[in-house]
């Protein structure tokens, strides 16, 4: 058993507390990992608010992770003490139908499938103070050290920035994902973006890569705008600053809409927003943020009528593991 520290909700609503946890060791299948990087999503927002699906607290969250295999369980080949990994908080068992499937990235072992709040015996390795710690999706990265079932951890290079790449455990192949593998923007086409956090940010990187000509930012902070610039937004615009309903602003500044719009924020009005801001042909709009547990949106179906496609995003559509 490891003792190390972690951050631990301890209830919906409460914030993170820094306690001396114990990690117990690897079982079969399973890997124990130091955890050397880890970044913040949103989502780990919604998990503190209770407002993640199926979360059970206590908890330790995080979910965009980078560290080394400290020890491994029996029967564990695909990774060995000492190498470079992320952990993965959408699993790839490699076995099921859509793991099989190479248009896919949703594995049936994903948390909308199979509850991940203990590994998969139905037991914790966390404990504190005496009491069974839940885990996040597996990999609850906000813990010096965790365990993650085999199937969970992608081996990286030796040489590759672990304080960087723990991005890619979550929020930046979520937004880079969502424009190349889920609306496969085209060159010389328009995008908008809703949300410039993380993951919006590398939906602009993602649109730029793909060759769109004019890249739209919106977001309430305008203190994103620079970096959104930076990264190959040609406009920004906050929708506090216009007179008219967003969609009908991007309607305007594009003529009939733009051909791909991106949700990277998780409100209800600003995905209706979204959709209605692409072209009610060809459009396409991409929901990558997420609504609290529970909560439900109603939409026009006329939105779709004319052509539209609304299509959702989870990890960019990346496979996760080769
Ligand atoms: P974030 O909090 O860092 O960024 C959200 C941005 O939205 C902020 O810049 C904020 O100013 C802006 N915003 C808030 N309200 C707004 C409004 N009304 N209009 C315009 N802008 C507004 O969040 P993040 O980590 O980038 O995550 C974004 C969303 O994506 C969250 O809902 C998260 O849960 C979700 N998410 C989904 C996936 C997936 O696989 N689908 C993965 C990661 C995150
Ligand atoms: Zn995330
Ligand atoms: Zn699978």
């Amino acid at each position: 058993v490891i003792r190390c520290r972690a951050a631990v909700a301890w209830a919906a609503g409460k914030p993170l507390s820094i306690e001396e946890v114990e990690v117990a060791p690897p079982k079969a299948g399973e890997v124990r990992i130091k955890i050397v990087a880890t970044g913040i999503c949103h989502t780990d927002e919604t998990v503190l608010k209770g407002c993640f699906p199926n979360v059970e607290f206590p908890v330790i969250p995080g979910h965009e992770g980078a560290g080394f295999v400290e020890s491994i369980g029996e029967g564990v080949t695909s990774v060995k003490p000492g190498d470079k990994v992320i952990p993965l908080g959408l699993p790839q068992c490699g076995e099921c139908s859509f793991c099989m499937n190479p248009e896919s990235n949703y594995c049936l072992k994903c948390h909308m499938s199979e509850p991940q709040n203990l590994l998969p015996d139905k037991t914790t390795r966390f404990s504190c103070k005496g009491k069974q710690i839940h885990h996040f999706l597996w990999v609850s990265t906000f813990a010096e050290y965790t365990v993650i079932p085999e199937y969970a951890v992608a081996k990286i290079d030796a040489a590759a920035p672990l304080d960087k790449v723990c991005l890619l455990g979550c929020g930046f192949s979520t937004g880079y994902g969502a424009a190349i593998n889920t609306a496969k923007v085209k060159p010389g086409s328009t995008c908008a973006i809703f949300g410039l956090g993380g993951v919006g940010l590398s939906v602009v990187m993602g649109c730029k890569a793909a060759g769109a000509s004019r890249i739209i930012a919106v977001d309430i902070n305008k203190d994103k705008f620079a970096k959104a610039k930076e990264l190959g937004a040609t406009d920004c615009i906050s929708p506090r600053d216009c007179k008219k309903p967003i969609q009908e602003v991007l309607t305007e500044m594009t003529g009939h809409g733009v051909d791909y719009s991106f949700e990277a924020i998780g409100r209800a009005d600003t995905m209706i927003a979204a959709l209605a801001s692409c072209n009610m042909s060809t459009g396409c709009c991409v929901l990558v943020g997420m609504l609290d547990s529970g909560s439900e949106i109603s939409v026009n179906p006329l939105l779709l009528l004319t052509g539209r496609t609304w299509k959702g995003s989870a990890l960019g559509g990346m496979k996760p593991k080769k």
